[in-house]
């Protein structure tokens, strides 16, 4: 019998003809399906869309962020209220990150030392430090079930020494880490398990990667993620690099590259044996009027769609594309109406979701490659078409 208030990954199938595999945590507030996206619930909330709407999209398992929530509400407010899953009303299973990236990327509102990181409030400037142990005890106040590491990040560009100096760092700080959470990454403070997973850094040099990967593996943890990758470096590289760290992570352990991506990014990296993914893209882009179909990406709000009648993929069965045109979506945006982002939000969540479905299905009938390759050249015949149209529209014109 398994313990439904503990974790656990259970690998079902490998691809014969990929890295790719199907697999199935089990996590004490949902089952979750592998190859998995992530939704963004930045601040508490996905944005635009109602945790009812997240759901039914397909999504059982979300993340937050730990930097915006410890500033706002403030994670001690959240553990008075029950945790993040009852205050927010998510039923399903919560990841949390470790602020790292957000600390990092405050440029010069930050100081790193071998302990932590120093850094002031994007909002008020006020000073504020953490250490792997802050981020750890901050997490756990959060009660996500996937807990992340406080790891150190490094832009594209930065130098192998400086490389190889984090990837020291993050394995210092990994083992402090699991020193808060406990032994073996594992926490049962609570009345379920929260669990820690380590970060694989290393830039874009192979010998760091691999380096990094030997030393947290060492840890037998519950999870490994892949860090450090989608900040600015080419994605040729990014798709190596992410094939090399994959191929290294224990088989037997959940894989997550963390920040990606575009729906031919994650099918690339299921291929390479990536088991979870979460990023911002699909409601970021719905916001700015940007929508996904399977021929890549299509600006709703252009005036080119104000006598569409054609739903937003003719493929997608969400509740958006069974009820509204393009024309009309289009309209909502130009005149500033809220509900134009809401829905093309629910659709892209819907078509990521489907994405990983579909993905799922071709894994369980050992027919990966019979959906991958034909979802991937429609998908770049369609964006290749969009950036020859954009090129030929006058600049400025809309
Ligand atoms: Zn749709």
């Amino acid at each position: 019998m398994t313990d439904s208030t503990a974790f656990g990954f259970e690998r079902l199938l490998t691809d014969p003809d990929s890295a790719a595999r199907l697999g199935r945590l089990t996590t004490p507030h949902a089952v979750v399906d592998t190859p998995v996206f992530m939704p963004v619930g930045t601040a508490g909330t996905v944005k635009a869309a109602t945790f009812e709407q997240v759901w039914e999209t397909g999504s059982r398992l979300i993340l937050g962020n730990t930097y915006h929530l410890y500033l706002r509400p403030g994670h001690e407010l959240i553990a008075e209220k029950g945790g993040l899953h009852r205050y927010q009303g998510w039923d399903g299973a919560l990841l949390t990150d470790s602020a790292g990236y957000q600390v990092f990327s405050l440029g010069d509102l930050n100081k790193v030392d071998e302990d932590g990181v120093s850094f002031r409030s994007h909002l008020d400037g006020s000073r504020h430090r953490f250490t792997p142990k802050v981020s750890m005890e901050i997490q756990l106040a959060l009660g996500a079930d996937i807990i992340m590491a406080f790891d150190h990040c490094l832009p594209y560009g930065a130098s192998e020494s400086d490389v190889s100096a984090a990837v020291d760092r993050t394995t210092n700080w990994l083992h402090r880490c699991r020193d808060t959470i406990g032994p073996g990454g594992r926490n049962r403070d609570a009345d379920y398990e929260k669990v820690l997973f380590g970060i694989a850094q290393g830039g874009v040099f192979p010998e760091q990667r691999a380096r990094s990967v030997a030393q947290i593996a060492e840890m037998d943890l519950p999870g490994y993620a892949i860090g450090g990758l989608s900040v600015g470096e080419p994605i040729p590289l990014m798709r190596e690099m992410t094939a090399y760290t994959a191929d290294r992570l224990p088989a037997d352990r959940p894989r997550y590259l963390m920040g990606v991506g575009f729906p031919d990014d994650i099918v690339e990296s299921v291929l390479m044996g990536v088991d979870m993914f979460d990023c911002v893209l699909p409601t970021r882009m719905a916001r700015n009027g940007t929508v996904v179909t399977r021929d890549g990406r299509l600006v709703v709000k252009n005036s080119v769609y104000a006598r569409d009648d054609a739903p937003l993929d003719d493929a997608c069965d969400c509740p958006v594309c069974r009820r509204h045109s393009r024309a009309y979506i289009r309209h909502l945006f130009s005149a500033g109406e809220m509900l134009g982002p809401m829905l093309a939000t629910v659709h892209n969540l819907h078509f990521y979701q489907t994405l990983m479905r579909d993905i799922r299905g071709a894994l369980s009938r050992e027919r990966l490659r019979d959906f991958t390759d034909p979802f991937l050249t429609r998908w770049r015949e369609g964006e290749a078409e969009r950036r020859k149209a954009a090129r030929n529209a006058k600049p400025g014109g809309r």
